[in-house]
Order: structure tokens, then C-alpha cells, then sequence
């Protein structure tokens, strides 16, 4: 344990289950001292989420789905009736028709682009706007994404194209921000089996892949994430913004099979 995040206070959003990456985060942040609320889509959620958030001592739960903006807009209301102020927000959000994530890109629908695009890229600048409103001190923006925005991943599709307007948006947000004190950073995560995976044609494949071809000749875990989280949400990471971290066991900086990595 240490004391990085001692009398800090942020929202996590997109804890489904203790598989979700958002759980890493929030153990890696309470861990350190930070003081927790959780936001949950449907109240389906929130009786996974009740019991991992008073494992860290939370007891802020909050309903939103990112979709909708009033209930946005009640989400931060909660916040700053409860707290006033915030020190930082992580959006661990994404969300497509899963039928559109294998087969081909070219074959998207209108609606699903949509979708996709409002729930997985626009929901994150919505959230930063509201957020800012609550961080007279500056404070530290963090959203997930994938290597499938920066290059081609077999059936990635629009959550790929999603994930680089995400990345995108990092960077304005970090400008717009950046003179409040505000910092807004993206971990890119390695594929790791969560239920928003699952949804993925193929993930056990893409996962294989990782494993055999990346530098560390292995998958990361949701905590290795977690640690990444808190070094951009702490004061560690007070010279950092706009930026875009790669916590992928290497995998970014392979332009070719591994020597070493049998056929799968
Ligand atoms: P997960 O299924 O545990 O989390 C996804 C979360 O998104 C869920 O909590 C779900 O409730 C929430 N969500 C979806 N639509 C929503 C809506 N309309 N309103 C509110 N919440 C909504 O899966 P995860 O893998 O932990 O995903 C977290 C983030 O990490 C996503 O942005 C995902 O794209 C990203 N990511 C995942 C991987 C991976 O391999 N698992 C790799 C890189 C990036």
C-alpha cells in the first residue's frame, strides 16, 4: 500500500464485475488512499457493484448511462452534492453491437456507428466537461482504449474506428483543459477477458496472439492496468497530458511475427 492518492476524490465509471478493468483501477486508487464513488449502468449492475465497492470502502453509487445526458447530469449533481469538488474521473466505457465486431468493417450500420460512437467516444468529452466544472484545483481525466484504433485488428471494426476518435479527443480535451490544470491521458490497454471482450469475435485468438508476440511474451493484467491508472491519476504523473499509454506487455512496438511464436 502507499499514499499517492491520500485526500483525493474521483468517480469511476464502467464497473460491471470483478473482471472489468474499471475494478483494477478502483483497487489500485483505493489502495493508495484515494476516496471512491462508482457509477453503474441498470440497476441489474448494482448488486455486483454494491459489494466491490464497499470492499474499497465506497458507499457512492451512482445509476448513469452514459447514453442518456440528463442522466449524466444527475450523476454529477450526486457528486457535487455529496463532495463538492472531485480530483479525478475514470472512464472505463465502451460499447457496440457485438454482431458488428467480426465480419467486416465495410459492413457497419448507420445506427450502430452511431451508437458506438456517442456511447464509446462522445460520452468521455461529456463526462470531462462536467467534470472540470468540479475541479477548481486541477485535476486528472483517464479513458481506456485499444491498439485497434492505430492499426488494423481482426474484427475490431467500429469500436477500432470509435477507439481512435477517442484517442483524438484525448488530445483536445488535454488542450482545452490543460490551462485549468487539468490533465487528460488514455491508457491502451493489452486484450484482457472482461465481458465487453467477450463480445469480440475471435478475442481468445487475439489474446493467443499477445501472449506468443509481444515483447514480455505475455498478457497484462487488470491490476497492471490498475498501476498505470495511478501514476496518471496521482501527482506521478503531474507532467503528463494529451497522452496516450500503452500498457500492452509491449505489443504496440511489434512490426512482425516473433521468431519464437508457433503457429496458432
Ligand atoms: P467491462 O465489460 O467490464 O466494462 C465495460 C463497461 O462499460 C461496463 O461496466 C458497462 O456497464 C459499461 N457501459 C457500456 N455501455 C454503457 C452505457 N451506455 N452507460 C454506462 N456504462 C456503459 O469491460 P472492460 O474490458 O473492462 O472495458 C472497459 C474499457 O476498457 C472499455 O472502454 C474497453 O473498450 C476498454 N479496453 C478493453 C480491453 C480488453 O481487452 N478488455 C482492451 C483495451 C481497452
Amino acid at each position: 500500500a502507499n499514499t499517492l492518492m491520500a485526500g483525493k476524490r474521483g468517480l469511476i465509471m464502467g464497473l460491471a464485475n470483478d473482471k472489468s478493468i474499471a475494478w483494477g483501477i478502483a483497487k489500485a486508487l483505493g489502495n493508495a488512499g484515494a476516496e471512491l464513488a462508482f457509477s453503474y449502468q441498470g440497476e441489474a449492475l448494482k448488486k455486483r457493484v454494491e459489494p466491490l465497492a464497499a470492499q474499497l470502502g465506497s458507499d457512492i453509487l451512482v445509476e448513469c448511462d452514459v447514453a442518456d445526458q440528463g442522466s449524466l447530469d444527475r450523476l454529477f449533481e450526486t457528486l457535487k452534492e455529496k463532495w463538492g469538488t472531485l480530483d479525478f474521473v475514470v472512464h472505463a466505457i465502451g460499447f457496440s453491437d457485438k454482431n458488428e465486431l467480426r465480419g467486416r468493417y465495410v459492413d457497419t450500420s448507420p445506427a450502430n456507428f452511431a451508437m458506438t460512437m456517442d456511447i464509446s467516444v462522445y460520452s468521455f468529452t461529456a463526462v470531462c466537461k462536467r467534470a472540470a466544472e468540479m475541479m477548481p484545483n486541477g485535476g486528472s481525466l483517464l479513458t481506456l482504449t485499444y491498439y485497434g484504433a492505430e492499426q488494423v485488428m481482426p474484427h475490431y471494426n467500429v469500436m477500432g474506428v470509435a477507439k481512435a476518435a477517442l484517442e483524438a479527443s484525448v488530445k483536445y480535451i488535454a488542450e482545452d483543459l490543460g490551462k485549468l490544470g487539468i490533465r487528460c491521458n488514455a491508457i491502451s490497454a493489452g486484450p484482457i477477458k472482461t465481458l465487453a471482450a467477450s463480445g469480440i469475435g475471435d478475442f481468445r485468438y487475439i489474446m493467443k496472439w499477445n501472449e506468443l508476440n509481444s515483447p514480455l511474451r505475455r498478457n497484462v493484467t487488470q491490476e497492471e492496468v490498475g498501476k498505470a491508472a495511478l501514476y496518471l491519476c496521482s501527482d506521478l504523473g503531474s507532467g503528463t497530458t494529451g497522452e496516450n499509454l500503452h500498457v500492452d506487455a509491449g505489443y504496440h512496438v511489434v512490426g512482425m511475427k516473433a521468431v519464437d511464436a508457433p503457429d496458432i
